[in-house]
């Protein structure tokens, strides 16, 4: 069987391997990566072989450990910030294009949020509120207002912070794009390379549950396919903003995000017709 490539549906052939030791995370594993000749994405194919029972199971030890080892405060900050959002810098994007009507939060969502770290930030430093679903996790209200799956609609703006990462099926990602209005845009956090290194020490596998790795040209293929014309860029925030060829403010962009640019006297976004290229290498 061929294994075709989820983003652009061309071939994928044998890219490398890596052996996970155990530690308190997680048990050992063998992995291997594929990778696709035409965009590059590269993405474990032992990972999409596991049942989804195995697969919760790793979610739930790698995930639930982790948010207990924060909670109680017995982990040091330094080890976990190398591979969590930068929730801070989000939040203030976030508010900058608020602030600056390019979004709106009124009809918002972050999808796959977890235990709800962005929206407390936004609640407790910018006091303003998002709503959150996550299929594993719920916080208990009215510290972060989730979403039951069942009440899902679509949204003007949908976040999804470090998820892109974590797929083994495209319907994953379709789900993320379909809760996006016809004239919405659509936040993600996540890494993106140009070209994914050929290393089993590369920091961006260290975490187990790290599946699919993304590449600027598969990125800019699935925006394409998904329908958004432009996007812009916060390298602090690290998360790209893509709007749909619908939005409203599509053509007036470049000199919205030059304002603010001028404003804060750095090149906080960067905006491109298309996905931003940002990361060259690693
Ligand atoms: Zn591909």
């Amino acid at each position: 069987m061929v294994d075709r490539c989820m983003i652009c549906g061309e071939t994928t052939a044998y890219f490398f391997s890596k052996s996970y030791t155990a530690n308190r995370y997680w048990d050992a594993l063998d992995v291997s990566y594929n990778r696709c000749g035409n965009c590059g994405f590269t993405f474990s194919i032992t990972h999409q072989h596991l049942s989804d029972e195995e697969w919760e199971h790793i979610n739930a030890r790698a995930h639930h450990a982790d948010e207990i080892d924060i909670k109680t405060k017995s982990i040091d900050i330094k080890s976990l910030s190398s591979n969590k959002p930068p929730y801070g810098p989000m939040a203030f994007a976030l508010n900058l294009l608020v602030k600056n009507s390019i979004i709106s939060l009124e009809s918002s969502l972050d999808y796959a949020s977890g235990y709800g770290t962005l929206a407390k930030l936004l609640k407790k430093y910018y006091n303003t509120e998002i709503r959150c679903f996550d299929p594993f996790v719920h916080e208990p209200e009215p510290l972060v207002e989730y979403i039951l799956s069942g009440d899902l609609r679509q949204y003007g703006l949908v976040i999804n912070s470090a998820m892109f990462e974590h797929v083994r099926k495209r319907e994953e990602l379709e789900r993320v794009n379909d809760l996006v209005a016809k004239s919405g845009i659509l936040m993600i956090h996540t890494v993106v390379c140009e070209n994914i290194p050929k290393d089993p020490n590369w920091f961006y596998l260290t975490p187990i549950v790290h599946t699919a790795f993304h590449t600027n040209k598969s990125m800019s293929i699935l925006m394409k396919q998904w329908g958004y014309s432009s996007s812009i860029y916060s390298p602090l925030a690290k998360s790209w903003f893509s709007f749909r060829k619908d939005y409203d403010l599509l053509s007036a962009l470049p000199s919205l995000v030059q304002d603010i640019n001028t404003e804060l006297q750095t090149e906080f976004f960067l905006h491109r017709n298309g996905f931003v290229d940002y990361w060259k290498g690693f």
